[in-house]
């Protein structure tokens, strides 16, 4: 056995494997993998093997099709057989809801290039004649999903792996992870020590074991599952071609065939969590009893969508556990916090997604950076909040929701309070409608009285209409005051904390009593944060950016620390609200002993002062694109902070507004949002937010070779804004946009513009395209709605109340 190595991998189920293998990929072979037992003796060994693209993120979406390509590779790399059966799949839609989603699903293919297709219940009995289409209104057929041989597949990628460098000890099993003073770790086997440059804990059913190693929680729960295979059945065996997928979510249920029978799983209600609380070390090779009372009602239901199953005799059932995280994305990427830790678990898909994961970690391994967004899969979506009492709760949710539709407004409930603010219980008697953002309860809207405290979840224009179009009045004619509690906040001190933030930040970093905005880059000149930064004091500033990519951000900031600096993650301790609209200074005013004429407190300007009782920091700048201030205060003073803006403000026709009311006045001014525009997929020249990189200045920012290199050649593709002939659905995110009937790009964000009454959509197409008046059409809910191309900003398109 080695004794030193590049990366040791912990695991050789197929997540395992296909890291190993990716990143002999990408160049690297001085790394092996350590199995405990044989490989596949976790979850992988009895797997069903399926595989699909359909995927609710794009991204991941994109990355399951990477997968599936993978295999025909990996066959011809190895020449071992992983089983494969591309027999095409279709997930059926029994309600209009449902159908939605497929539809917007199909649409959002087109412009990834997936050849999926909708079809008519006459179509889908010509694919699957076992089919009971009735009260089916459709489905969605795609020709790349299919099945393979699990165990051959995780085998073919540990050839791979052997065959460009890698070493794989089987029946070593790790027990201890300790990180040596010179951040290198040292992997204790009971095969002897081996001494690594970075871990990868890829342990599937024991990750939270082999995590707990290192001190690192790893926020998933195992659940059981079980599928079942029937006895031989002439109508399928006697078929000329195999019986393509059928995915029945109305029945919770996947369906296929398995040699001369069929063979189906399900995705049951009263599902049950397995070994909460650890996974037995001898645990391996074994199935968990047959336990078909639990699934009783769901064969049931399969009987009427597939008759033929009545009378199939039952081969074997195969009752298995397998991983889930809280929102049943994979936890992928670097442990915030310990150099060298990374994480390829929580894979509840590893046939879909195995080979993606292991792509996406190794191109962070090597590179330092993935080639596209993997916020879905990132473990620094999940916050120091994270705890098993969360998860248990949400990964029991996930399991039942695995086939409910997935709405673009929609707000699960479980696990919920979880963060709350001071301002809680105010806001609730308010009418708050909540939603959750990192754990956090954020004011999506204020239900008007006598309306339900609920957003009724649809991919159509939702019940929280009207009382949004409210409370987008109230601050374009009034005023509105709103939490800025999910702001991800950061203080970065020090005598080279200028110098420091030159470096990091590629836009100008403002004198004292400033702020500027900014992107920040990877050395791709790929966008990995658009921040606010607020000079405080000469070696002192506050930083503000996504409440949701607090961990990502300061993940960053601490890789790339220098010494005379240091950056605090103060997002839960400093807290506060904006206030904007043309009454926002007249209230400020009332509130305040400062100065806060438009003449001694400017547009960008950032000043501390005491407001109502409490000692503040407000900056004159508000993501509404209206006159507005931004007032932080720490959480002992925020009640006192809000008695007094809502005091002085009641005769100023004070409104307190939500996140759906903030999406739609963003709208007005086409300001891009986090991780709908300004994404690590897109670069600063594509969306526009080239023009706040500081080209002049003297710092070798991260990024900058890239961005000059953009400023040299421009991308070829732009954002630009459409107004959207919308009927009663708006542009939610990835609609292809045609002109002259042929796609041309894709929106990234969109919505109703409560302030113009126009739907709006946000959208990247060709830059040679981008003129006012381009006519296009936008596919929503598959219709084609019209388009056009629109330049100027629909309020205040000259800056004058905002800057005044
Ligand atoms: C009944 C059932 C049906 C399924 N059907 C499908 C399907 O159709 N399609 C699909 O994509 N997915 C399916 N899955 C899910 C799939 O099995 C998982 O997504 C996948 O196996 C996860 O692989 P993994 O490598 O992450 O984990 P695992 O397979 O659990 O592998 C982890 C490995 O790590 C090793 N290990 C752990 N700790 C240590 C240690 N300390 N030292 C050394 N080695 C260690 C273990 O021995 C194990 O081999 C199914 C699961 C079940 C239970």
């Amino acid at each position: 056995m080695k004794a030193h190595t590049r990366v040791c991998v912990i695991g050789g189920g197929v997540v395992g494997a296909s890291v190993l293998y990716h990143l002999t990929k990408l160049g690297w072979s001085d790394v092996l993998l350590v199995e405990r037992s044989e490989l596949t003796s976790g979850s992988t060994w009895h797997a069903a093997g399926g595989f699909h693209t359909l995927n609710g993120d794009t991204n991941m979406c994109a990355l399951q099709g990477y997968t599936i390509r993978l295999y025909k590779e990996l066959e011809e790399i190895t020449g071992m057989s992983c089983g494969l059966h591309h027999v095409g799949g279709i997930t059926l839609a029994d309600t209009p809801e449902r159908f939605d989603m497929l539809k917007a699903e199909r649409a959002k293919h087109r412009h990834m290039g997936l050849d999926t297709r909708i079809l008519g219940p006459d179509e889908i009995r010509d694919y699957a004649p076992i089919t009971n289409t009735d009260g089916i209104l459709g489905a969605l057929y795609d020709p790349l999903d299919g099945h393979l041989d699990p165990s051959g597949t995780t085998h073919a990628y540990a050839k791979a792996a052997r065959m460009g460098g890698a070493e794989i000890y089987l029946h070593t099993k790790v027990e201890e992870t300790n990180q040596r003073p010179d951040g290198t770790w040292e992997v204790v086997t009971d095969k002897g020590v081996i001494i690594a440059e970075h871990i990868v804990n890829a342990g599937g059913l024991w990750a939270r074991e082999v995590g707990m190693m290192a001190g690192v929680y790893t926020p998933l729960l195992p659940m059981e599952h079980q599928y079942i295979v029937t006895d031989d059945l002439p109508e399928i065996y006697g078929r000329d071609t195999e019986h393509p997928h059928v995915m029945d979510p109305g029945g919770e249920s996947y369906l296929r065939q398995e040699g001369r029978g069929l063979c189906i799983g399900f995705y049951e209600q009263p599902c049950e969590p397995w070994a909460v609380d650890g996974t037995p070390w001898g645990f391996g090779h074994e199935l968990l009893p047959d336990n078909l009372d639990k699934i009783e009602a769901s064969i049931e239901f399969a009987y009427s969508r597939f008759p033929i199953l009545e009378r199939a005799g039952v081969k074997s059932v195969i009752h298995g556990p397998f991983t889930f995280a809280p929102d049943g994305n994979p936890l992928v990427g670097p442990v915030p916090g310990k150099q060298g830790y990374w994480l390829a678990c929580g894979v509840m898909a590893g046939f879909s997604q195995g080979g993606g994961v292991g792509l996406m970690l190794a191109q962070w391994m090597v590179n330092g950076e993935t080639e596209r967004d993997v916020s879905a899969m990132d473990i620094a979506r999940y916050g120091k909040w994270i705890s098993p009492g969360y998860t248990v709760p949400k990964v029991i949710e996930n399991y039942r929701n695995r086939f409910s539709v997935t709405y673009p407004n929609e707000e699960l409930p479980v696990a919920r309070p979880c963060q709350t603010t001071a301002m809680y219980d105010i806001f609730d008697g308010m009418n708050a409608v909540w939603g959750q953002q990192n754990g956090l309860e954020v004011v999506n809207y204020f239900a008007l009285d006598g309306e339900a405290r609920y957003e009724v979840p649809s991919f159509r224009r939702s019940n929280a209409w009207d009382a949004t179009a409210l409370e987008v009045r109230a601050v374009r004619e009034a005023v509105g005051i709103n939490e800025v509690q999910n702001f991800g906040k950061y203080l970065v001190r020090g005598a080279a904390a200028r110098a420091w933030l030159d470096r990091i930040m590629a836009g100008r970093i403002p004198q004292v009593g400033r702020l500027s905005l900014t992107p920040m880059l990877a050395p791709s000149g790929r966008l990995i944060g658009d921040f606010t930064v607020s000079c405080l004091a000469k070696d002192e500033f506050q930083l503000t950016g996504s409440y949701g990519a607090q961990e990502y951000h300061h993940r960053w900031f601490l890789q790339h620390l220098e010494d005379g600096v240091s950056v605090e993650n103060i997002s839960d301790t400093r807290t506060g609200f904006q206030i904007a609209g043309p009454n926002a200074r007249k209230l400020l005013e009332r509130v305040t002993r400062a100065n806060v004429s438009a003449e001694a407190f400017k547009f960008l300007d950032v000043k501390r002062m005491s407001v109502g009782l409490v000692d503040c920091i407000v900056q004159r700048v508000s993501y509404t694109g209206d006159l507005g201030f931004e007032i932080y205060t720490s959480h002992m003073g925020q009640r006192a902070l809000w008695n007094a803006l809502w005091e002085a403000g009641r005769d100023l026709s004070l409104r307190p507004f939500g996140m759906r009311a903030m999406m739609s006045l963003r709208l007005d001014k086409f300001f891009g949002a986090w991780l709908r525009e300004y994404s690590p997929d897109y670069t600063a020249a594509e969306t526009g937010l080239d023009r706040f990189i500081a080209f002049r200045k003297d710092a070798d920012f991260i990024g900058r070779a890239a961005a000059e290199a953009e400023r040299a050649t421009p991308p070829a593709r732009q954002l630009c804004a459409f107004e959207v002939a919308a009927n009663d659905a708006d542009v939610i995110g990835y609609e292809p946009v045609s002109v002259g009937g042929k796609v041309v790009g894709y929106c990234t964000s969109g919505g109703y513009s409560h302030f113009a009454g126009k739907s709006i959509a946000l959208a990247l197409i060709p830059r040679q395209m981008v003129q006012e008046g381009l006519k296009a059409e936008i596919e929503i809910l598959g219709e084609m709605r019209g388009a056009t191309l629109l330049t100027t900003p629909l309020f205040d398109a000259d800056g004058g109340r905002m800057r005044g």
